[in-house]
């Protein structure tokens, strides 16, 4: 793995100047920004800017694609970082996943429960965090349950024996103004507490709209390019 000098003093530039960027979201929003946690998202970034990010400080980072994000956690095995799992996930990668996430934040129908439940009783280790991805459009290709379904999927993670109720994630819909699209987010979030008041999470937010997610309490936010620099693909 080769961590060259020039990058490590990029990331930590851009990793200040989001840093920064959070604290003034959440002055703005008047929250403290201790109560937010920044989910550095590596995806299509190799394994060395992920080592270089954890001795920078990073202790929490995401992924899209099991077979990349499981590449990664092997190469690096360093047990102070947490690896959160963002991508739509098909069901026959739960087992996979269960193996090196921490948590999942896009669990979004029973079937993905059972199979992360499952898989997590057999390896063992902490219950895994499930975080209810919700649907703030209605677009099924980009995942997530509808609203009014929420209260009945918190239920099952709720009683699923290796899985831990996290709390809500959500995506900004394209083309919304996402001060409109996580609106929604604090009453999501109480249906949520109302199955299990410690399922106070909310993870929202990327790198174009995070002062926007703050405003509506995220305490998660998932944050790629602002840090890592633009990706050469769509994701
Ligand atoms: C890629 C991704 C992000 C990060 O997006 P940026 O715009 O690069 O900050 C956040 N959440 C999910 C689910 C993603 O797939």
């Amino acid at each position: 793995m080769t961590l060259t000098p020039s990058r490590a003093a990029e990331l930590e530039a851009a990793l200040a100047a989001v840093r920064t960027r959070i604290a003034a979201g959440a002055r703005e929003a008047g929250r403290s920004a201790d109560e937010v946690t920044l989910v550095v998202v590596t995806k299509t970034y190799p394994a060395s800017d992920v080592e270089l990010l954890a001795r920078l400080g990073v202790r929490d980072v995401a992924e899209n694609r099991d077979q990349e994000a499981s590449g990664k956690a092997e190469a690096l095995a360093r047990a102070d970082l947490a690896w959160h799992f963002v991508g739509q996930l098909q069901t026959n990668k739960a087992r996979s996943v269960a193996r090196y996430a921490a948590c999942v934040h896009s669990v979004d129908r029973p079937s993905l429960v059972a199979a992360l439940s499952r898989a997590r009783a057999e390896l063992g280790g902490p219950p895994l965090r499930c975080l209810l991805q919700v649907s703030l459009d209605g677009d099924p290709r980009r995942g997530g349950v509808e609203p009014k379904d929420l209260p009945a999927l918190a239920e099952e993670v709720a009683a699923a024996p290796a899985l831990a109720l996290g709390g809500v994630m959500a995506v900004a819909p394209l083309g919304q103004d996402p001060r409109r699209a996580f609106e929604v987010l604090p009453a999501l979030s109480a249906t949520v507490r109302s199955v299990d008041p410690a399922a106070g999470w909310i993870s929202a937010g990327m790198s174009s709209d995070l002062e926007a997610a703050l405003a509506w309490g995220a305490t998660h936010l998932r944050v790629g390019s602002a840090i890592l620099g633009r990706r050469p693909t769509v994701q």
